[in-house]
């Protein structure tokens, strides 16, 4: 009898699970466990905590429906708190694992984590995080292109995307394996209150995923827009909100882009079904980067190597991150970060731009801060565009800056959102 533990990274689902598939083909017995791990609830070089409670609270969400579809074709989660590689050494041990597999990432210190684990284990890590594989690039990923366009233009030319892989009908999982969720509380983390201001309930786990794009597509048919739409800043129609559930992985870039396709065909294909599909390749470019470059992207000097910005003290950092800078614009913004764990694209970019261009305080406390805050943290994503508006990332123009009163003439030019927010 072949036993192997699945370890569930950021791909917390069983369809379109290549990795997850194939460890339920190859073995007799699976033990799916996922690992909150330590370093999570550590703050970081700023003393910000990592993990803040409304992106625990849709972590632990996602996780219970995890559970709930692995249940139902026979298995069940384990889920543990530790130090991942630790955790999962003991445990391939104690129950006399043949192999362990795992989605493979692409940050940094997931990265590491791989390597500890195969100096140790049987391993096999599969490639899931984009919506292009990794194997399928029209280059090495030693050689991808520094400006998105150029690595865009050749992927839409030569690479396609792959079929989905259908959900294992059963995997067999010893008695007992399983075990219970922890609460936010048990984590040392409140369970953070409702806004009633909120636009969107986000809920975590695949389920919710699946009804949030049967609604943006098929009922509302909000993609045939998308395009003039995206840049808004009120309500949750604008744009997609898929983000929160991408970047824990319960739903696939692919599964995104087959129900494009089948938009395409029964109902539209215009600019906003392509420009849909042009922002999850940005998502792929920021994982590919962050392979790339390893730790670089984490450095104040990101890629480029470059410091050319005079940063000053960060002794009014607090103001920024609490939304009370003045500039009613931002403190909107952060308003909406706080209460929800969710921002706009456009948002993003202006209270980015501010910190590091007017405030000019070092972006990683901006790119810190919203990894505490957002739901859709995703490490390659977040650090990609900071970086990118600090000069230091994969900007041709060398760093954006925003002009405010511009923007908000631009895009809240009656005030509404900022009336909504502050
Ligand atoms: C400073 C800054 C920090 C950011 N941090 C994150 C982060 O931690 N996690 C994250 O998922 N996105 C991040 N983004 C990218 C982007 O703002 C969000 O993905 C987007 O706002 C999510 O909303 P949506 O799902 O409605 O996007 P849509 O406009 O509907 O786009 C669809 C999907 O495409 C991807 N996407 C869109 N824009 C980008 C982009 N600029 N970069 C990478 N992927 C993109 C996302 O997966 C998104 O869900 C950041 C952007 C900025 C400027």
């Amino acid at each position: 009898m072949r036993r192997a533990l699945y370890w569930f990274r950021n791909d917390l689902r069983i369809n379109d699970n290549e990795g997850f598939a194939k460890a339920v083909n190859e073995n007799d017995e699976v033990l799916p466990i996922f690992i909150l791990d330590d370093q999570w609830f550590s703050k970081d070089q700023f003393g910000i905590e990592k993990m803040g409670a409304m992106r625990l609270k849709f972590l632990l969400e996602s996780l219970a429906d995890l559970k709930d579809q692995l249940q139902k074709i026979g298995s069940d989660l384990r889920i543990l708190k530790g130090d991942s590689v630790g955790v999962l050494i003991k445990t391939y041990r104690e129950f006399d694992c043949a192999c362990l597999y795992a989605q493979k990432a692409s940050s940094f210190n997931e990265t590491q984590e791989e390597i500890k684990l195969s100096e140790q284990l049987t391993t096999d890590f599969i490639w899931g995080e984009t919506l292009f594989h990794l194997d399928d690039l029209p280059m090495e990923i030693e050689e991808l292109p520094d400006v998105f366009t150029q690595f865009r233009n050749p992927v839409e030319k030569k690479s396609k995307v792959r079929p989905l892989i259908e959900s294992p009908e059963s995997a067999k999982t010893p008695e007992g394996f399983g075990s219970s969720l922890p609460t936010l509380e048990e984590l040392g983390l409140e369970t953070p209150k409702k806004d009633p201001r909120s636009p969107m309930p986000f809920e975590g786990g695949a389920n919710a995923a699946h009804e949030r794009l049967q609604y943006y597509l098929w009922d509302k048919e909000l993609l045939t827009n998308y395009k003039n739409t995206r840049n808004g800043l009120l309500g949750s129609d604008f744009s997609s909100h898929f983000s929160p559930w991408l970047a824990n992985g319960s739903i696939s870039a692919k599964e995104i882009y087959w129900q494009i396709v089948k938009y395409e065909k029964y109902v539209v294909k215009n600019s906003s079904t392509y420009w849909l599909i042009f922002e999850l390749l940005w998502r792929d470019y920021f994982h590919f980067v962050a392979l790339k470059n390893g730790k670089k992207i984490f450095l104040r000097t990101g890629i480029t190597g470059e410091d050319k910005i005079e940063w000053k003290s960060d002794k009014h950092f607090g103001l920024w991150a609490n939304g009370k800078t003045k500039e009613s614009f931002i403190d909107a913004n952060m308003h909406e970060l706080n209460a929800t764990g969710f921002m706009s694209n456009r948002g993003r970019q202006i209270v980015a731009s501010y910190l590091i261009h007017q405030m000019n305080i070092d972006w990683r406390m901006g790119a810190a801060y919203f990894e505490k805050m957002l739901i859709d943290y995703d490490p390659c994503s977040n650090y990609g565009n900071w970086a990118y508006i600090a000069g230091v990332g994969t900007d041709p123009r060398g760093g954006r800056e925003f002009n405010i009163a511009r923007q908000k003439e631009t895009y809240d030019p009656k005030g509404e959102y900022q009336a909504y927010w502050n």
